[in-house]
């Protein structure tokens, strides 16, 4: 089906708050490489469909939703994290995790690249795996590539580096676009319903309940972020040269 047929026809069954369905794990778009930006919608109806994807991630609550998580195979996301507390409020874990407000963004064909060798681990979701939790190691830094669909429509380039919670939140809504779900990328048994993770939230007291190994096991009570090692190839690389 032609991709404006098909965002009409999802548009059409808009809910009464305005809010489109969220797609659950298993539906096929979720598993979809979504296609680049072409110009495939026209304005008005681009901006309707950016409209019902910001409702319906507010109505979720999330802080962010990409386009196959209603069903709509385009490399376009909307991201916004309301949520977090301001630095002088921001708790302990908080700070760890670097979590700061975040405006609402709208991008097409984001792309990212890791920076450095940081990691930080934590529980995150996803509103198309719903109730469920996993401790996702991520990138602590990424240089974001994109085009913003600015709030009066304009499509302008962007590149920035992104750290902490809203590199977490780009690494995620990113990877739905090809496809990949978070929870592929967690730690072995983390998979828990969310009320555990929340009883979780020390990842040294999870590696012990669930009994989760590997690179978890070097993190002290309390600590989120460690470096990941150069890689063996990387390594054996250097020793053949030397
Ligand atoms: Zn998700």
């Amino acid at each position: 089906m032609d991709l404006s047929d098909l965002v009409e026809k999802t548009l059409a069954r808009r809910r009464r708050s305005g809010a489109l369905r969220i797609v659950q794990a298993g539906h096929p778009a979720l598993r979809a490489r979504a296609r680049t930006w072409d110009g495939q919608l026209d304005d008005d109806l681009l901006a309707d469909l950016v409209e019902a994807m910001v409702r319906t991630m507010r109505e979720a609550p999330g802080v962010g939703l990409a386009a196959p998580q209603v069903g709509i195979p385009l490399r376009l996301a909307v991201l916004e994290d309301p949520f977090a507390p301001e630095a002088h409020e921001a708790e302990e874990e908080d700070r760890l995790l670097e979590r700061r407000p975040l405006a609402l963004r709208v991008l097409l064909d984001p792309e990212y690249e890791v920076i450095g060798r940081r990691r930080v681990m934590f529980w995150e979701g996803c509103l198309s795996v719903d109730g469920w939790q996993s401790i996702i190691p991520r990138a602590e830094r990424v240089r974001l590539r994109a085009t913003e669909r600015t709030a009066d429509g304009r499509l302008l380039p962007l590149e920035e580096e992104w750290s902490g919670w809203q590199a977490r939140i780009a690494q995620h809504e990113t990877d739905h676009l090809a496809g990949t779900l978070c929870h592929d990328l967690g730690v072995p048994r983390s998979f828990v319903a969310a009320p555990y993770a929340s009883r979780l939230e020390d990842l040294a007291e999870a590696r012990r309940r669930l009994g989760l190994t590997g690179e978890i096991e070097d993190l002290a009570p309390g600590q989120v972020a460690y470096t990941v090692s150069a890689s063996p190839t990387s390594t054996a690389s250097k020793e053949h040269h030397r």
